[in-house]
């Protein structure tokens, strides 16, 4: 347990971020705080750096609406200030905290408080005679082997309310050490690429490494480290959990069709203005944006809700039920207007609602869909025209 949030043993899967705020300046460290807390963290870390952190967490745990982990470098009176501050959890890393003595004065009070530790090792910080006894090198064997090394001190005080890390910034090589540590270990696992770098590569690269493990059932906690503001690491965190069917959604899960030349609209900006339109709404459905009628039902028959482009209107579908048919201009208002309704009344109350209109909606979308087949015909990519230039490229190299 970090405070009341359950981590491991089946608990479902949770949200870190961290804040960039001075620890000592609590004020605005609540306040993003509380922002992480809206985006999606169910836990948060701050640095516990200096003293004057360890009393800006005394201030900020008690206020907090999350659970608040105390980072700790280098320092291990800092972990015991931050011990006595209240926090629900630290993060030692052993790479920089190295005296058995030290590690083992900070189990002890964490065990008479029952606060709980992450063994948080870096591919970037490890223990020196780590990267000796490795050739000089970084390998999962040697963060895994740090990690067991810092448990080792925790289990001989009778220590073990322990969760452990093992980043890196290469994505490979913390999917390895990842997939070691729990090879060897039951020990609930917190994943992260650190120091993965700015959206959109940073997002990408994390999203790599964590959904891989998750794939695999290996993590209990995750973290995206993005150079960028954190609402946007808690954003993507919850978003991950949400595209994997570990937690349930909170918002809008928006699919669009990529377009091609079947397209009656322009599918980008629809999208984009649907997406910000639709921004943080707790409406957690799936609607779709489809770019023609000939295809977009039917496709997106699966979403609760759809609009598709065709002859200069919208023709709204619900589960694949062509229900209104609405001008061009309406198409991103009307999704919202009827998304908001479907969450709260359900389906079938949308389709009963459509009864007036669902027959001339149908025979709409058929025109529409036989005016645009008139007009690009079957083959709206031109596929047999690209063919038989390739024939053509393929013969002359010849
Ligand atoms: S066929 Fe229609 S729905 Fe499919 S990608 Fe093209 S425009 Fe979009």
């Amino acid at each position: 347990m970090v405070g009341d949030v359950a981590v491991g043993g089946g608990a479902p899967l949770t949200v870190q971020s961290m804040t960039v705020t001075k620890t000592a300046d609590h004020e605005a460290t609540l306040r993003q705080i509380y922002a992480l807390a809206a985006a999606g963290a169910d836990i948060v870390r701050c640095t516990c750096n200096e003293s004057a952190a360890a009393v800006g967490l005394a201030r900020i745990v008690p206020r907090s609406p999350v659970p608040i982990v105390a980072d700790i470098h280098h320092q291990y009176l800092r972990a015991l200030e931050a011990l006595e501050a209240g926090v629900h959890c630290l993060r030692l890393n052993p790479g920089n905290i190295r005296n058995p003595k030290h590690i083992k004065a900070v189990a002890r009070e964490a065990l008479d408080r029952q606060v709980p530790i992450r063994i948080g090792v870096n591919g970037g910080s490890l223990h020196p005679d780590l990267y000796a006894k490795y050739g000089g090198k970084v390998t999962p064997e040697a963060m895994v082997e740090s990690a067991q090394q810092e448990i080792a001190y925790f289990e001989e005080v009778g220590f073990d309310l322990i969760k452990i890390s093992v980043k890196a910034s290469s994505v490979p090589l913390m999917i390895e050490a990842y997939r070691q540590l729990a090879e060897v270990t039951d020990y609930p696992l917190h994943l992260g690429v650190t120091e993965a770098g700015p959206p959109p590569i940073g997002t990408l690269k994390s999203t790599a490494g964590m959904a891989t493990l998750l794939a695999e059932g290996i993590g209990d906690t995750i973290r995206y480290s993005l150079t960028a503001d954190p609402v946007e690491e808690a954003r993507a965190g919850r978003q991950l959990l949400e595209v994997m069917g570990l937690r349930q959604r909170k918002n809008v899960d928006l699919i669009a069709c990529p377009s091609c030349g079947r397209a009656e609209v322009d599918v980008f900006r629809i999208a984009q203005d649907a997406m910000q339109a639709f921004g943080e709404r707790e409406l957690p459905l799936q609607v779709a944006v489809m770019g023609c009628v000939v295809n977009g039902p039917g496709e997106a028959r699966d979403a609760d809700l759809g609009i598709a482009a065709g002859n200069k209107r919208g023709h709204l579908f619900v589960k694949g039920e062509n229900v209104m048919v609405v001008p061009e201009a309406e198409m991103v208002d009307t999704l919202i207007e009827w998304a908001d309704f479907i969450h709260t009344h359900g389906t079938q109350a949308a389709l009963a609602r459509a009864s007036s209109t669902r027959q001339a909606a149908r025979r709409a979308a058929a025109q529409d869909r036989e005016l645009n087949l008139a007009q690009r015909g079957l083959d709206a990519n031109n596929a047999s025209v690209a063919i038989s230039n390739i024939r053509g490229i393929n013969r002359d190299a010849k």
